[in-house]
Parts: structure tokens; C-alpha cells; sequence
């Protein structure tokens, strides 16, 4: 799952997420400030374990059964919505549906 960070363009520092879906991907609020932010390369980002990052935001499942879970798809995108206060994009609400029914849109198939 690729870990990407925004720089925020008012207080200029990182705000890093995880992004499960690619389609789904939103430029989050700046976790500092709560200014805009723009999406940042960073090598750093990558050398945090998934593990870890997905410890740091409350998203880890508990057993692999729930991981595999297909109703478990998405969820953790709507979480990040949820908690920006964010209502989910008509496309990516398509698209998590979709995959809760089996049918994995390509650029999850690729993950
Ligand atoms: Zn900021």
C-alpha cells in the first residue's frame, strides 16, 4: 500500500497518509494547520513500516481473515473521509461498492 505525504502550502510541513485506492485519493487537510496541501515526494515516507503507519492511524486489522475481508474494502478510505469531515467522492463510492461485490476495479487488482 504506497504511503504518500503532502506538503502543506500555508505552514509548509508533511502530512502523510496511506492511500489503499489510487482512484479514491484526495489531497488531505494539513494535519498541523489544517491548510491546503499538495502531494510531496518523499523517501522518507517509505522507509516507515506499513505496519507502522497503519498502527499510527488506527487502521490495522485485526486478523488476516479481516483483512481479506472483501466488506473490509474501502473502509479505511472512508474512515479518512469521515474523520476530514468529507463526504467520499461519487467515483470513489462507486468504485468501494463495487469491489464489496467482487468485482476489483483495476487499480486496486494492482495493489
Ligand atoms: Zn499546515
Amino acid at each position: 500500500m504506497p504511503i504518500y505525504e503532502y506538503t502543506c502550502t500555508s505552514c509548509r510541513r508533511l502530512t502523510s497518509t496511506l492511500v489503499r485506492n489510487i482512484a479514491a485519493e484526495a489531497a488531505p487537510p494539513c494535519q498541523h494547520c489544517g491548510g491546503r496541501t499538495t502531494r510531496a515526494l518523499s523517501r522518507f515516507a517509505y522507509h516507515k513500516s506499513e505496519q507502522r503507519v497503519l498502527e499510527e492511524h488506527g487502521a490495522l486489522p485485526r486478523t488476516p481473515e479481516e483483512y481479506h475481508d472483501p466488506r473490509q474494502i474501502g473502509r479505511w478510505v472512508e474512515k479518512r473521509f469521515d474523520d476530514y469531515g468529507m463526504e467520499l467522492p461519487q467515483e470513489a463510492r462507486t468504485m468501494i461498492d463495487a469491489a464489496r461485490e467482487g468485482e476489483l476495479p483495476d487499480a486496486v487488482k494492482d495493489l
